[in-house]
């Protein structure tokens, strides 16, 4: 009996406070070149925390990338979106490392990534190679690093998750060297009145207070007064010696009189929490100043599994009389930090009753669906599609429907769906519904059509419209003419744009045999590598077809010679 609780409690103790050993040495760094930082592990980006590090490759691409350790390649993928050219190893000690963003793979791979795409016809593919059939070494050239998929810039994004539970683990763990003495820093600091009752300096809405650097290199806020429940939030960021970019922060402390009322770091997370962090930040805020506010509390509906420490979920009750000093410490993962001290009195507020919310006609109830019928157009919201229950703003124009704004977050996908029994069979062939964006520009949205009901998934609150696309795509010839002459040429490329839908489905053939040409949306670019030897011929006729959204098609055939 003694010994299961005995066992019992280590369990606990280890599970609560033990940070997991990981291997300090077992790696080699991915490149040669020093590994300065663009991102953090746990920065704060759209609906997600960054799952790695983002290594600066010297504003080109074509770096070599080795694999950092022994294992075995589990996954290549590639994709236009997301992490672009993607490659995955496992190591025997039980973590993958994950390689993104990447101009091209190492000779072999790429010849072996080269055959399943020919046999699919595909540029997109995706394979899980066999354990141990594409083993590498530690050190080993495994791919080139470039901008591919979702990356503004180039540079490798690198990740280390655990092979069996798939979490990403922050990649400074595992002793890569990463020199930062630079502090992190403290933007703007905002208290919260979190309940009805409660004010901040008589105020009843989130109050942003200022602060001043003392002698001793810690700050101070000007005094508070409060009180009811309250919570802090800040703006902030890292900086790393010898770059511009603003990275994340790892650990965030708040204690109150000396004790922790909540610590969370980013040591680890999952991939099914990720969008909780519209919880985290301040997502009011967020839409309305594009600026994360990170709180140092614990609001509703917030599921997140980064917290060390948790007391009341952060929040600080202050007392009419009491004087607290509440401070909030936040470091980097070389543990550089800063330290703000928030002096806190519970004094009575002087106002009257705090002004009621504005409300509208629709009122959601977040662990309800929620259905709604605006005449000519649907809004359902499943359960728990929302963190909180709020008046939502629901309106009906011509063609178009508001639903509330930027400033709420949606966990879920919840649907749009129009009645578009006024249009004729054929306008509707080219109809579709678009979102749009901050400029009203529409953007293409996944439409399913059935019948007379076209219907939209999505988790971005804000105004969706029908929009008509009439016109099909365009293509032309980017680094050659017709009837050019391409002997010394290594690439054939083409230029594709569509002007509203967008591109959904393009092929290319010369000489009648399908050739891979690699897209690349941000350039509009297609290309093909001569490389791959297909209709070795003196005259060539080139044909490329494009498909848009709406299934608008345009065909370019043209020629060219080579000896
Ligand atoms: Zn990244």
């Amino acid at each position: 009996m003694r010994k299961i609780s005995l066992s019992l409690l280590l369990l606990f103790c280890f599970t609560l406070f033990a940070q997991e050993d990981y291997p300090k040495d077992a790696f080699a760094p991915p490149m040669d070149i020093p590994i300065i930082l663009a991102g953090t592990f746990g920065e704060l980006r759209s609906n997600h925390f960054h799952s790695g590090v983002d290594i600066k490759t010297q504003q080109r691409e074509g770096v070599p990338v080795n694999s950092i350790g022994d294992g075995t390649i589990t996954r290549i993928k590639v994709s236009l979106w997301g992490y672009g050219k993607v490659l995955y190893i496992a190591h025997p000690n039980g973590y993958t490392s994950v390689y993104g963003h990447l101009q091209k793979f190492s000779p072999s791979i790429e010849a072996y990534i080269k055959k399943l795409q020919y046999n699919k016809k595909s540029f997109e593919v995706e394979v899980f190679p066999d354990y141990g059939e594409l083993k590498v070494s530690k050190g080993e050239l495994i791919a080139y690093s470039g901008n591919t998929g979702g990356s503004a810039g180039p540079h490798l994004h690198f990740e280390i998750r655990s092979s069996i539970s798939e979490k990403p683990t922050n990649p400074l763990l595992y002793g890569m060297d990463v020199a930062d003495a630079t502090n992190p820093i403290l933007e703007k600091l905002f208290v919260y009145p979190l309940t009805d009752k409660s004010h901040v300096n008589n105020n009843y809405e989130r109050t942003q207070v200022n602060f001043s650097k003392q002698n001793d290199g810690t700050y101070l806020a000007d005094k508070v007064t409060a009180l009811g429940e309250i919570g802090i939030g800040f703006i902030g960021f890292d900086r790393l010696d010898m770059a511009a970019n603003k990275n994340g922060v790892y650990s965030v402390e708040l204690s109150v009189n000396g004790k922790t009322y909540s610590l969370y770091d980013f040591e680890s997370f999952s991939f099914g929490e990720t969008r909780y962090i519209n919880t985290l930040v301040d997502y009011e805020y967020y839409g309305r100043n594009r600026q994360r506010i990170q709180k140092s509390f614990k609001s509703a509906g917030n599921n997140l599994s980064i917290y060390k420490e948790l007391y009341n979920n952060g929040k600080i009750d202050i007392n009419e009389g009491l004087s607290y000093t509440a401070k909030l410490l936040i470091k980097d993962y070389a543990g550089n930090k800063v330290e703000l001290n928030i002096p806190v009195d519970g004094v009575k507020n002087l106002l009257g009753n705090k002004k009621e919310k504005k409300t509208t006609d629709n009122y959601v109830i977040a662990k309800k669906p929620n259905n709604f019928d605006l005449g000519g157009a649907k809004v359902y919201f499943p359960t728990n599609t929302f963190y909180e229950d709020f008046y939502i703003e629901l309106k009906k124009g011509k063609d178009t429907v508001t639903i509330h704004n930027n400033t709420v977050p949606a966990h879920r996908n919840f649907t749009i769906t129009f009645d578009v029994s006024k249009y004729s069979k054929e306008v509707q062939k080219q109809l579709f519904i678009a979102r749009l964006d901050s400029k009203l520009r529409p953007n293409h949205a996944n439409t399913y059509k059935r019948g007379n009901e076209f219907t939209t998934r999505t988790r971005n609150l804000g105004t969706y419209t029908l929009a008509r696309d009439t016109v099909a795509p365009t293509i032309r010839t980017k680094n050659f003419k017709e009837k050019q002459w391409l002997n010394n040429y290594k690439y054939l490329s083409v230029q594709i744009a569509d002007d509203l839908s967008g591109v959904d489905t393009y092929s290319a053939t010369l000489n009648g045999e399908w050739i891979l040409m690699e897209y690349e949306p941000k350039r509009n670019t297609l290309t093909y590598n001569f490389d791959d030897k297909i209709a070795d011929q003196t005259q060539c006729v080139l044909k490329v077809t494009v498909t848009d959204n709406v299934g608008n098609t345009n065909t370019l055939t043209t020629s060219f010679y080579r000896k």
